[in-house]
This record gives C-alpha cells, structure tokens and sequence, in this order.
C-alpha cells in the first residue's frame, strides 16, 4: 500500500477512535445524569403523595387518585402503589394499575432500603415509609418518554456528526499526507531524468532543513561521489589506452622505418632491442593495470599468511638487480630484532614484494646516484621501513597527486615509466590495512616510509 494511503488512513482511524470514545462517553454521562434526574423526581414525586395520603387529615385514596387525574405535574404512565406492613396493596394511583409488584420487590425493599430499578419501559423507585400504623412500602413506576427520547435524539446526532466527521478526517488526512509527502515525490519525479549520461544534475534540496532536504542533500552527494568516480573511470580508461597505444605506435614506427631499406646487423640488433624495451614496458603497464583492478575489485580473494617482511625485502632487492645490475640497494636494520615476531605480518608476499620492488625501483630510478637506503625500524610493536634516496625529489605540491593512476610529477623529464607504480603500491597497502607516507624535498630526495602492524602487535 501507498505510504500515502497508509498515513492517510492511519489519520482516520485514530482520529476516529478519540472522536467515537469521546462520543460515547458524552452519551453514557448524559443517560446516567437523566435517569438519575428521573429517579429523583419519580421518588420526590411518590412521597409527596405518600405524604398527603398518610399525614393529611380528610385525604383518602379515591380523593387522592382524583387530584392526580387532574395534577399536571404528573409524569408520563406514572403509578404509585403503597403496600401496608403486610404487603397488601392500601393504595393505587391508578385505577386500571399496569404495574405489577411482585411481592419479592417488596421484600427487598423493606431489606436493602431504596431501591431503583427497570420494569419493562418503566423506571421504577421503592423506598420504605414509617408511619403510624408500621412500615409501609411505596414503589412507584414511569416511563421516561421525553427522556429516551432525549436520548434518542442525542444517539442520533452524535452518530451523524461521528459519521460527517469520518468523511472530513478522510479528506484532511489525504490533504494532509499529500503535502507532507509534496517534497518526497518531487524527488521521486527528479531522479529518473539522472542517468549516467546527466550525472552532473542534482535533486532539489527544498527548504534545506527538514529530513526530506536531508535525504536529497545526501543523495546528492552521492550523485558527486558517483560522477567523481565515473569521470575517474574515464580518465583511466582514456590514460591507459594512451600508455598502451604510445609504445605501440613507437613499435610499429620502429619496425616500418627499419623495413624502408636493407640494414646492418648490428642496426637491426639495435632496433630489435628498441622493441623488446618497448615490450617489455608494454607488459609491464598491462601487469600493473591488472593488478590495479584485481586488488581493487577483488581484495577478499587475496591469500594472506604470516610473512617475514626483511625475506621479502631481500627478494624484492634480488629480482630488481636481475635487471638493473648498476642499482644499489642497501637494506639495514635499526634497533635490535631478536624477536621474529616483530618482523612478521600478515599479508600475501607477491603482492607485498610487488611494493617494495617499486619504491626501490623509483628511489634508484629518481636518482642521479642510482642508489636507494632501507631502513628497517621497530617503534614499539609497530614496524616502519624506509626507502630514502638522495634524488630529484617530488615537488611539494604534487606530493599528494603521486598515488594517482598515471599520474608523473613534473620535474621527471628523462626517466621512463607509467605512473601506476605508486597507485598499485597504495592500493596494496591499503588491502593490508596499512599505510604509507612520504617525506620529500626536489633535488634533494625523498623517502617513502611504510608502516605495518606486526603479529606482536
Ligand atoms: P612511474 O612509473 O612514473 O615511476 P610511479 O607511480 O611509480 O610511476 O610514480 C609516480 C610519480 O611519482 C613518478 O612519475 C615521479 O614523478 C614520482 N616519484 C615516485 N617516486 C619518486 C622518487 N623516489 N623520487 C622522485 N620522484 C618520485
């Protein structure tokens, strides 16, 4: 069901529930006062001719019948009937009496005292009367006519106005849920026109405070968030077809020009290794684009054991200087490591020694000296490892702007590379649930510095 409807309804009902408890208690109070009213008069009304009949001298029954023929005051079908000490009838207000007392009535009567009670249609009063000649029982019946009907007409209009009522609160309550549900469909409408294509739309805030204006405000930061990150998507798409189709270009120029004419052996050594370094470069921007989108979108299926963050380090220095013999990497520990713990961490080492592999790289690649310093250092139960080199430096506004895909400060001029190194040395640490800073001054250096939990810790 609509929420629309619902709220309208849930409106109704529970309007309709105070109204109808509210109505009937005004009914109860009204019949309980009117019959209490009628009680009195009936029993004020019986004593008074008890009175007369018993205390008046000359009155007799057939006297007093007559002035209650003729008393206008006399309630509707009213009858009194006076029973002696016996329980023998001495008195009749009527001639053709309706009423019958049972002489149980009368009994109880003379046991409890007062005593109102129903008949038929009639309201009935009996009371006990001392008089000279003993206890005397009086009851008296009437029928409350304009009573009932004074009810009656009470029942009737609360049960109109009940009714009105239920047709105003239904339309209030639509009124009602319609406005308070303006701003929500207007949402509602806006959205469908955002596709990835009109992104850059936004949904109206309304007054900017209330929670629909909190709902849209938060939509449409995801909407920023979104078109940041297909704009994003894009830019790699766009920056890695280029990285792919530049040293594809310079391949197929290479070999076309090389065909022109007959060439030397060692020209065509010359360009036969050209190519190779651009297979070689081409391999390893498709591996780091692969690995940027594997640890990216499918970090739960990455392995993690305990590893020995130094064996990996000597590894990563090993499968460096297998093709770049001339880079020096010095690896040295500082404070003491008696306790392996210290040196061990959970992760998976392919990728961990992807990382350092890539900071040695850069620091060697960045520096005139082709030299790179690791220090491995224990700060309590945490372990940081620095890669500090005495190179170029990074300018201090592109700092930040290193860890994105592509991305090459503007000071690199001569060295080669794709610009995805760091993202995926990032993007690995953060999968390890560890982080990575830099510390960096151009033409003096700069220094990476990696910072792992330790199973110690
Ligand atoms: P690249 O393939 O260009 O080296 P990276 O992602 O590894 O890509 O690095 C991104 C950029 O960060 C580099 O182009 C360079 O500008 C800068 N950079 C990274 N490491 C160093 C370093 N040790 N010294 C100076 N600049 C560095």
């Amino acid at each position: 069901m609509e929420i629309r409807k619902r709220l309208t309804l849930q409106f109704t009902v529970i309007v309709a529930v105070i109204l109808f408890c509210a109505e009937f208690s005004v009914y109860i109070f009204s019949e309980l006062r009117w019959r209490e009213d009628f009680y009195t008069r009936l029993q004020n009304k019986a004593m008074a001719v008890t009175k007369l009949l018993l205390d008046v001298e000359g009155v007799n029954a057939d006297i007093l019948r007559l002035i209650e023929k003729n008393n206008l005051s006399t309630m509707p079908f009213e009858e009194i009937h006076i029973f002696d000490k016996s329980n023998e009838e001495v008195f009749s207000s009527r001639d053709s009496a309706r009423l019958v007392i049972a002489p149980s009535v009368i009994a109880h009567i003379r046991g409890i005292g007062e005593y109102e009670y129903q008949q038929d249609e009639y309201t009935m009063v009996g009371f006990p009367y001392h008089s000279g000649t003993g206890q005397i029982v009086v009851v008296a019946g009437a029928i409350d006519i304009y009573g009932l009907r004074k009810l009656a007409n009470l029942r009737n209009i609360l049960i109109i106005v009940f009714l009105i009522s239920l047709i105003i609160l239904y339309i209030s309550g639509r009124i009602y849920a319609n406005r308070a549900l303006r701003p929500i469909l207007k949402v509602i409408d806006e959205v469908p026109a955002i596709t990835e294509s009109t992104l850059h739309l936004r949904v109206n805030e309304g007054n900017g405070r209330d929670e629909v204006a909190r709902l849209a405000k938060t939509f449409n930061k995801m909407l920023a968030r979104l078109e940041n990150a297909f704009k994003v998507q894009q830019t790699f798409i766009a920056n890695a077809s280029h990285e792919i189709r530049t040293p594809l270009a310079h391949i197929s120029g290479q070999l076309e020009v090389s065909l022109l004419k007959e060439r030397s052996k060692e020209e065509y050594i010359r360009i036969i290794r050209s190519v190779l370094n651009d297979i070689i470069s081409l391999g390893n921007t498709a591996n780091r684009l692969l690995l940027l989108t594997l640890t990216n979108a499918d970090s739960y299926h990455v392995p993690m054991a305990p590893i020995r963050i130094d064996d990996q380090l000597w590894e990563a220095k090993a499968e460096l200087q297998k093709t770049h013999p001339d880079f020096k990497i010095q690896i040295r520990f500082k404070g003491n490591f008696e306790i392996d713990h210290y040196l061990t961490t959970v992760g998976n080492d392919q990728l961990l020694r992807i990382v350092f592999l890539n900071l040695m790289e850069n620091g060697c690649k960045y520096s005139p000296d082709h030299q790179i310093e690791v220090v491995i250092e224990q700060v309590d139960s945490m372990i940081r490892i620095h890669f500090k080199d005495k190179g170029i430096g990074i300018p201090r506004e592109e700092q930040e702007l290193v860890y994105e895909p592509f991305y090459r400060a503007k000071n690199v001029h001569k060295q080669q590379g794709s610009g995805l190194g760091l993202s995926l040395v990032k993007q690995i640490m953060m999968l390890h649930g560890q982080s990575i800073s830099l510390v960096s001054e151009p033409e003096k250096g700069t220094e990476f510095i990696l910072h792992f939990s330790t199973t110690q810790g």
